[in-house]
């Protein structure tokens, strides 16, 4: 079994010196949150001036509270997950609590994470898959398996669109799967192969359920809609039969606040897509960030006769329980910061009420799934050299038309609110997937150089 996670150089991990704190320390600084900087060195930073109210557990709300045992009994694997790259693209594993002593294989909950991580811009440990393992049922009964998005590797791939991204669904269904047979049969269930993921992981979440939904016993896509990759859904056209029964098989929970747009929103496609289909509403009171706040959630469950159900959980926003975001008038964006820490938003239990019938599991002795992009990609560099040579009047268009989203951590490096999302909406919410970087690809070539 390769180095745990702890002591891996991949992300590197180091403990949070404030006495007695258990928490990894994050990315830049020597511990978890501030309010164990302000315990260990009471000169630092005025914590209260902040404005940024203390849990029970004494640390900040958004501190990942990673536990160093945790990330101990946790690995990286590594794949070529697309012949086109010759870099090995790396996932950490986190297996559930009871791991030694496991009697009977587990459920498996991929996780994609969103933009802010893309190229190791963000601690891979921080507002990312450590938000999800605060779940204590995600923690004790799920493995957890989480790629490191880096555009060097083939994890994700240029829509088409300007520099805009995806998640690669092909070399994330061919890593997963491949971490899966690493695993083997004692300790994977094939029938709860499970997929979640925020903001542009919601997109991948989406785009796999399009592709690879057959295989999957439910999906919860959280801050994002789906931009229908390839002939999904043509614009001209209804949706692919194949992949509109594929959706139609697979139960899925979108978690969404009503009025973000900004890596797609699920809303108008799903009602769609259920038109026929008797609808259920409620309204539920959920814990919000800060403590004591809740969050309103207004529930659409559409129940097939034959076929999946289909949940869309929609706060009102912005939101207004974490004052972070109260100078900026309040989140649109960032609801996995309640839905994967609080067991009351259910995300757990919603996975695990599904299970894969026998018929269309994935199985181990399934061939691999062999993930080539070169001729892709050849084609994409030649439009780009293309546009470049059309002149500054083709790119300064392109940069306006890319501008449609910031990324869901820019507040956090610099202080600043979120650019404002682009107002006119695509036909059918095709909205952007992502934030682009400010270079495009050069800068991401320079970067992997
Ligand atoms: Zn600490
Ligand atoms: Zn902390």
């Amino acid at each position: 079994m390769p180095a745990s996670a702890w002591d891996s150089l991949i992300v590197k991990c180091g403990p949070c010196k404030a006495p007695g704190c258990q928490y990894r320390a994050v990315r830049g600084s020597e511990y978890c949150c501030r309010y164990c900087q302000h315990a260990a060195c009471p000169d630092s930073a005025d914590v209260a001036r902040e404005c940024c109210p203390r849990s029970p557990d004494g640390h900040e709300p958004e501190c990942p509270r990673l536990k160093r045992c945790v990330l101990q009994r946790s690995w990286w694997e590594l794949f070529q997950c697309d012949q086109s790259y010759d870099e090995e693209a790396a996932c950490l594993v986190v297996p559930p609590d009871n791991f030694e002593s496991l009697s009977a294989p587990s459920p498996v909950l991929l996780f994609l994470s969103g933009n802010g991580h893309v190229n190791d811009r963000e601690d891979f440990l921080w507002g990312c898959v450590d938000t999800l393992l605060r779940n204590p049922e995600v923690q004790s009964k799920f493995f957890v398996v989480a790629p490191k998005p880096t555009t060097s590797c083939g994890l994700l791939r240029y829509t088409g669109d300007g520099w805009k991204k995806s998640w690669a669904e092909d070399a994330v269904w061919a890593f997963f799967t491949e971490v899966l047979r690493r695993l083997g049969p004692s300790q994977v269930d094939p029938a709860r192969l499970y997929s979640t993921g925020l903001s542009l992981g919601a997109a991948g979440v989406w785009h796999l359920a399009v592709t690879f939904g057959h295989y999957m016993a439910a999906v919860a896509p959280i801050s994002g809609g789906c931009g229908w990759p390839g002939n999904s859904w043509p614009e001209d056209a209804g949706p692919d039969p194949i992949v509109k029964a594929r959706l139609e098989a697979l139960p899925i929970r979108a978690y969404q606040i009503d009025v973000d747009t900004r890596a797609g929103n699920p809303e108008r496609d799903m009602t769609w897509l259920c038109w026929d289909v008797e609808e259920e509403r409620a309204e539920l009171c959920l814990p919000g960030v800060d403590p004591g706040t809740t969050v309103e959630v207004k529930t659409r469950c559409w129940q097939r006769r034959a076929g999946a159900p289909w949940d869309l959980w929609m706060p009102v926003g912005p939101l207004q329980d974490h004052s972070f975001w109260s100078r900026w008038g309040g989140d649109s964006h960032c609801l996995w910061t309640r839905v994967y820490p609080f067991p009351e938003w259910g995300l757990a239990e919603f996975l695990l009420r599904h299970s894969t019938p026998k018929a269309r599991q994935w199985r181990f002795d399934d061939p691999p799934l062999l993930v080539d992009t070169t001729e892709l990609r050849r084609q994409q560099e030649a439009a780009w050299a293309e546009e470049a040579a059309a002149g500054p009047q083709a790119r300064a268009r392109e940069a306006v038309g890319a501008d449609g989203a910031a990324d869901e951590h820019d507040h956090a490096a610099t202080g600043q609110p979120p650019r404002p999302v682009a107002a006119s909406e695509a036909k059918k919410a095709r909205v952007a997937q992502e934030a682009p970087e400010a270079l495009g690809p050069e800068a991401d070539a320079a970067r992997a150089a």
